[in-house]
């Protein structure tokens, strides 16, 4: 299996996050995720680690807004030049509840519109990261558009809660939803977040989308980030109702429960007979994840993975969060290994 990964996600390194309550964190979605994961698929017999091509901004602006895409560009160069004190990353300490239709023109203002929480820290890196890391999702989905069973983009930074127009959650291009609108040209797609966290960026980009399904399992937005999209009733609006599915979970979810709300999504899945699939795989769904409340095995993630791969379609895995680095390796060599 052809797994796309790039060097560049170390150039995203933000110094800090800040927690609920203003606790300043190390950065939890940090380059050693990657470096663990990479260690671990090169012992396997069976993935060939490549370089992703370079798909260009057409793809990207596809998906997202071209005024959001120029303010990742610009950003970092424009805090520099700014007055702030401490410019170790760009943080804007005020968010747009985007009830005016002006979009701001100042550094600040932007970055409060286009961001939704303390945790999208930009600095030098990190719209290249991003970049190749959108560049790792299009080379996956292109290898499956040639034939290939399925394909792994270990993409840093994630992607599945960027939507058009804003980044959060670590995200800032929704590498998952670029590869599924590159694939929807050729068919219909369904996208599954198996992620821990909802997938709200995806969902929003799709929402009004009938040739693209998406279906998140995750946390139950009443108690768990993002708190504003992931219930079960929202179902896509327009020419997009019904093609949209949520499968909100309770804390403390074994591999049981989670197994049987997966098994309704696949037959979701079944009946929309799409031609790809695209996955976004976050292994914070993982019993011991510092972020997770839920329980779900390393043998539930193999066995999530052989339940995902019987649906025999041209599968593009694309990597979001996780964040027991110690685990991660394996969690993805079992998911992942299901479709060698
Ligand atoms: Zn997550």
């Amino acid at each position: 299996m052809q797994v796309y990964y790039s060097e560049a996600h170390r150039r995203h390194k933000p110094p800090f996050e800040i927690f609920d309550g203003g606790l300043r964190v190390p950065y939890l979605e940090n380059p050693e995720r990657m470096d663990r994961i990479l260690k671990a698929l090169q012992k396997t017999d069976w993935a060939e680690i490549a370089e992703p091509q370079d798909f260009g901004l057409n793809p990207i602006h596809a998906v997202h807004a071209e005024d959001y895409i120029a303010f990742l560009a610009s950003a970092w160069t424009e805090w520099l030049a700014s007055e702030a004190r401490d410019k170790s990353t760009l943080l804007p300490a005020t968010f747009a509840l985007r009830r005016h239709p002006q979009k701001p023109t100042s550094l600040l203002g932007r970055a409060g519109y286009y961001m939704m929480d303390l945790s999208a820290c930009i600095v030098a890196g990190t719209y290249s990261a991003a970049l190749a890391s959108a560049n790792c999702a299009l080379s996956a989905a292109e290898a499956v558009a040639n034939g290939e069973r399925a394909a792994f983009a270990l993409c840093r930074p994630p992607g599945h809660h960027a939507g058009k127009d804003y980044a959060g959650g670590y995200c800032f291009i929704n590498n998952a939803a670029v590869a599924a609108n590159w694939l929807s040209t050729q068919g219909n797609v369904a996208l599954l977040d198996i992620d821990y966290h909802c997938g709200n960026g995806t969902q929003d980009i799709f929402y009004e989308r009938a040739d693209v399904l998406t279906i998140s399992i995750h946390a139950d937005p009443n108690f768990e980030y993002p708190y504003y999209a992931g219930h079960a009733n929202e179902t896509g609006t327009g020419a997009g109702a019904g093609f949209h599915r949520n499968f909100p979970l309770d804390k403390g979810t074994d591999n049981a429960r989670y197994l049987s709300a997966l098994e309704e999504a696949l037959s979701l899945i079944r009946e929309f007979t799409p031609k790809y699939l695209v996955v976004s795989a976050g292994m914070d769904i993982y019993a011991e994840d510092p972020l997770g409340t839920i329980k779900v095995t390393t043998e539930g993630i193999a066995e999530i993975g052989k339940r995902i791969a019987a649906l025999e379609l041209p599968t593009a895995i694309v990597m979001e969060g996780g964040y027991n680095n110690a685990a991660l390796g394996r969690n993805i060599v079992s998911l992942a290994g299901e479709f060698k």
